[in-house]
């Protein structure tokens, strides 16, 4: 058996007795199967949440919890940032590399009032900012910057504004826990049900319409009649044959951001009713090399020493970019005067050198090509500006007190992690299409096994996944239980 095998759909004529029967059933209790589970509920429906691990949570518990939402939220209006729901539209369009408009337009609309949604389930974003450029803010700030508003071309293209909305938990991981929690309490209160340790096998169908779902619970095993069938399974990323298959730089040597049933089955039990998945090559693979960001005065250049991005990107951007080089290989060249160790080391620093020339050699550079980059580097940065790469000028010092030191981006030489993109094409109340677009009847899909607004790593911005999960989980629900 491979990871690659599509389940068998199941005739409901062949289905003898149903075991139970609910007017929307969900597969998987994250972010995006709890916000659709709560959402059907809300709007009516008998619902079952059929959830396999012990737990609701999966990989939504670990995240850190960054929820990408703009458009005068009260967190920018407090902390005096400007936003509309226009702005974050076109920015969101500019990253996306094929963009869906209807579904980033009704996104970014329904920012604000998403934002309150999830403040309703019972938690505050703090009115506070984070002004540097940092991974996740330190402490319990509620908003920063988790993207390349301000990086160019695209803050030429949008007003740039802050959109990473933080749940009030510091650290990097598990802070969306909280939310789960929260959305466990919700559920219970509207009456959805929960079946633990249960897993949806197989999707049942009458005449090209998903008419329910066939589970296990370890050796039991059934079929429940459902009106809607809505899948929000997570992702792939700990599928080794759909990795090779579709993401194989991630089993080069990342370390997966995941739960073990992040095993794409969700994406494949779509596909087996007629569903089709998109951007299945694109995943977010990264090794933030800040804070500090003085770091990102230097260069980064690829082994031939030539650049490639404006070091003051998001970090999954320049990541992105790494990978297309030569060998995945890059470097990160700053003199002394700007030589700080990254606080998080992630990326390791290879040696320091008193000439560039000697750093070239060590570093396996082809002659002269180091110093002519580093060169022009310099004499522009001394005028101020990056003409090359567009580097905002604050970012922008010459690199021209040696001693050098020289940080190792290369995969395989810093410590990359990684989740993937792609999944179910789904339309904007996020049901499961077809290649041809037209819908599958019956089913829908949000959160990690979907498709996603922004589908590779250089448009990435934190916050997206929950963003977007949670939001088109919602969507899922709510039409779900009018259908
Ligand atoms: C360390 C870390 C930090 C992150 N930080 C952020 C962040 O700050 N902001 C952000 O936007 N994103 C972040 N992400 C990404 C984000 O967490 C995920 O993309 C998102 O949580 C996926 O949500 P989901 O509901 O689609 O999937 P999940 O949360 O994984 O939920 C899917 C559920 O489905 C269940 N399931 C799977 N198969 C079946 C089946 N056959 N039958 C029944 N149940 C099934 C699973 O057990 C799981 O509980 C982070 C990820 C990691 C790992």
């Amino acid at each position: 058996m491979s990871g690659l095998d599509i389940p068998d759909t199941v005739d409901a004529a062949e289905v003898t007795s149903w075991s139970d029967e609910f007017d929307v059933v969900v597969i998987g209790f994250g972010i995006a199967g709890g916000s659709a589970a709560v959402s059907a509920a809300d709007a009516g429906a008998r619902v079952l949440v059929l959830e396999r691990a012990a737990e609701a949570g999966g990989t939504t518990s670990m995240a850190g919890g960054h929820f990408y939402l703009g458009g005068g939220t009260a967190v920018q209006q407090a902390t005096g940032h400007e936003d509309s729901a226009e702005e974050m539209y076109k920015y969101l369009v500019a990253v996306s590399r094929e963009p869906e408009h209807d579904k980033i337009r009704a996104y970014c609309e329904g920012s604000v009032e998403h934002f309150n949604w999830l403040e309703r389930l019972g938690f505050r974003f703090e009115r506070s900012y984070y002004p540097g450029k940092v991974v996740v803010p330190p402490g319990t700030e509620g908003l920063s910057y988790t993207g390349n508003e301000k990086v160019w071309p695209f803050c030429e293209q949008a007003k740039p504004a802050p959109r990473g909305h933080s749940v009030p938990v510091p650290g990097e991981l598990g802070g969306a826990a909280m939310v789960i929690d929260l959305l466990v309490k919700r559920a219970d209160e509207l009456g959805v049900q929960v079946r633990y340790e249960t897993g949806a096998t197989n999707l049942v169908v009458d005449a090209g319409k998903v008419v329910g779902v066939a589970w296990k619970h370890f050796n039991e095993t059934g079929a429940i009649k459902a009106k809607a069938v809505i899948i929000a399974a997570g992702g792939f990323v700990m599928n080794p044959d759909m990795v090779a298959k579709y993401t194989p730089k991630i089993s080069e040597k990342p370390f997966v951001l995941g739960n073990t049933y992040d095993d794409g089955l969700g994406i494949r039990l779509g596909v087996s009713a007629g569903g089709v998945a998109k951007h299945m090559d694109q995943a977010f693979m990264t090794a933030p090399v800040y804070p500090p960001e003085i770091l990102l005065t230097g260069i980064i250049v690829n082994k031939l020493g030539q650049r490639f991005v404006a070091e003051d990107s998001y970090h999954s951007r320049t990541s992105a970019f790494v990978m297309e080089q030569p060998d995945s290989a890059a470097f990160l060249i700053v003199d002394e005067a700007h030589l700080q160790n990254p606080e998080v080391p992630l990326v390791p620093l290879i040696d320091g050198w008193e000439t560039v020339e000697e750093m070239e050699k060590a570093l396996g550079i082809p002659e002269g090509n180091l110093v002519a980059t580093l060169n022009r580097y310099n004499e522009n940065a001394a005028k101020g500006h990056d003409p090359d790469f567009h580097k905002q000028s604050e970012y922008v010092a010459a690199q021209d007190k040696g001693p050098w030191g020289a940080f190792d981006l290369s995969l395989g030489k810093a410590m990359y992690s990684a989740f993937t993109l792609g999944g179910l094409a789904t339309s904007v109340d996020a049901q499961v299409l077809r290649e041809d677009d037209s819908v599958v009847p019956g089913l829908y899909a949000a959160g990690a096994c979907a498709s996603k607004l922004v589908q590779d790593g250089k448009g990435y911005s934190s916050g997206t996944q929950l963003g977007e999960g949670s939001f088109f989980g919602r969507r899922a629900g709510a039409h779900a239980a009018r259908s």
